[in-house]
């Protein structure tokens, strides 16, 4: 069914605790990925069954697994919490891919562990199915991210302000190692685990590192790329708290996130992030922030650590040219520019201003680009028209062809996340399923259908916060 590899599990135990997920009442399989499924070698038979239900619903340990809860502290809006750990997520085991890959096989919503607090060890539907989809639409479009291979329905209600729907998530990573996984020992003063710890990342991540400098220079040029990425997506994470950073580099822990609609650089979709912290223009430097922490945790691990405060600061420091030409990659393709420079700052800066000026939509804007005089909702048609010439002269002779494979047609517009939420709690999943489908193929032409998915949403559609 599952070939676990587990490696993780052969660390120091007061990294993590052993434990089995909760059964739940009646798990039902409400979607499943067969493309990641054999990635995975995982067999995609087995993966419809009622087994896997079984399985991915935390009922069955299949053989192999060694179910385990995560140890790690963190920053959360920058205050400093020194346990935090897998409160409702337990991680199965590994598996190598077809592809060679390491990845956790991780459930989201297992049920209590020691790290609950005051938490349910619970998920419910809407989460889920969100995490589903926007994980998998950031696949699509070859954005670093967790995947889903699975959601299941457990039957049982949680209990958020009312009953609603259980359900679990199958999500697949990298690995589940965070910043915050470094800061705990750290702060514990635990050398040892500190340092299996950084040997673990090292050889499962970043096996060209040179140590621990190395070690912080590939999470700082790993980091700088995505968070690049995640900007050319309009994409805002909405809580880059330090235990929400992956040290692999991929996208993790899909909460209050979002794609944004009309464009605003201080859009933020998180009814508790009232000071913006996590707002869209803020994330790069959130991400600098975080990262600084992991060098504060990895200081304990160098010999001479006086020099290794001032050595890691230049590392850190790397962060912004990093960002700032992996930054002008991706804005540069998206208006049709290859190899984007200093010098074409301005340009994509004045586009963005006039977007923001007239809250333009976003993905519809870049989308549109090519194929037309005026993208819809720029208001300044002089201003825009003085741009479109200063582009005319710049963009690169292939610049139809750059843009189609920069700029996604569809994403999942939170309006069209909700509906589907709202569907899928009414036991229709089909709308799911066809959002689903529309959004991983994100750069295919729009038929009728993703015409009216990919469309932004009405202002009575809007919607604000995505929790
Ligand atoms: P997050 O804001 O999603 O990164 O979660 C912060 C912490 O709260 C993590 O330690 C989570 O495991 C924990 N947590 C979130 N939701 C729950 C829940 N329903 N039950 C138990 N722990 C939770
Ligand atoms: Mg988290
Ligand atoms: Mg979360």
């Amino acid at each position: 069914m599952i070939a676990f590899d587990n490696s993780f599990a052969r660390l120091p135990d007061r990294m993590f605790t052993r434990l089995d997920p909760t059964p739940v009442a009646e798990p039902r399989m409400l979607a499943h990925n067969d493309a990641l499924a054999r990635l995975l070698g995982i067999d995609t038979a087995w993966l419809a069954s009622p087994a896997a239900a079984q399985v991915l619903a935390g009922n069955t340990v299949p053989d192999g697994a060694a179910p385990l809860a995560q140890l790690y502290a963190g920053h959360q809006f920058g205050n400093w919490n020194p346990q935090l750990g897998d409160g409702r997520a337990i991680l199965l085991g590994e598996v190598v891919g077809t592809d060679g890959l390491r990845r956790d096989i991780q459930l989201k919503g297992a049920g209590p562990t020691p790290y609950s607090r005051s938490g349910d060890g619970r998920a419910w539907l809407g989460p889920v199915l969100r995490e589903y989809l926007v994980s998998e639409a950031m696949a699509a479009m070859g954005i670093p991210t967790t995947r889903a291979l699975a959601a299941v329905a457990t039957g049982e209600s949680v209990y958020r302000e009312t009953a609603l729907p259980g359900a679990v998530l199958t999500r697949v990573a990298a690995s589940h190692i965070r910043v915050g996984s470094f800061q705990v020992h750290a702060a514990r003063q635990d050398t040892d685990a500190l340092r299996a710890l950084a040997d673990h990342v090292i050889a499962r991540h970043y096996p060209n590192a040179d140590g621990i400098p190395g070690l912080l220079d590939a999470v700082v040029t790993a980091q700088a790329s995505l968070i690049a990425r995640w900007m050319g997506a309009g994409f805002i994470h909405g809580v880059m708290n330090t235990d929400n950073m992956a040290i692999s580099g991929e996208t993790i822990d899909y909460g209050p996130c979002a794609f944004m609609d009309a464009y605003d650089p201080q859009q933020v979709f998180s009814s508790i992030d009232r000071q913006g912290r996590y707002a869209y223009a803020n994330q790069p430097g959130i991400a600098l922030w975080n990262i600084a922490q992991l060098a504060t945790a990895l200081i304990p691990l160098m010999p001479d650590q006086d020099a290794a405060v001032d050595d890691f600061t230049t590392r850190i420091n790397r962060f912004s040219d990093l960002y700032q030409s992996a930054w002008l990659q991706v804005f540069g393709a998206k208006i049709g520019i290859a190899d984007a420079g200093a010098k074409d700052a301005d340009l994509i800066q004045r586009l963005l201003t006039l977007m923001a000026e007239s809250g333009a939509d976003f993905t519809q804007t870049f989308a549109d680009l090519a194929t037309t005089d005026l993208p819809d909702g720029i208001t300044d048609r002089d201003a825009f028209a003085r741009w479109a010439d200063d582009w005319h002269d710049r963009r690169s002779p292939d610049h139809a062809a750059l843009m189609d494979r920069a700029n996604p047609r569809i994403i999942p517009r939170n309006h069209r996340v909700e509906e589907v939420i709202a569907a899928a709690v009414a036991g229709n999943m089909a709308p799911f399923d066809t959002l689903l489908r529309a959004v991983t193929a994100p750069y295919a032409p729009l038929d009728a259908e993703r015409a009216d998915l990919a469309a932004p949403p009405t202002p009575a559609e809007i919607v604000t916060a995505t929790f």
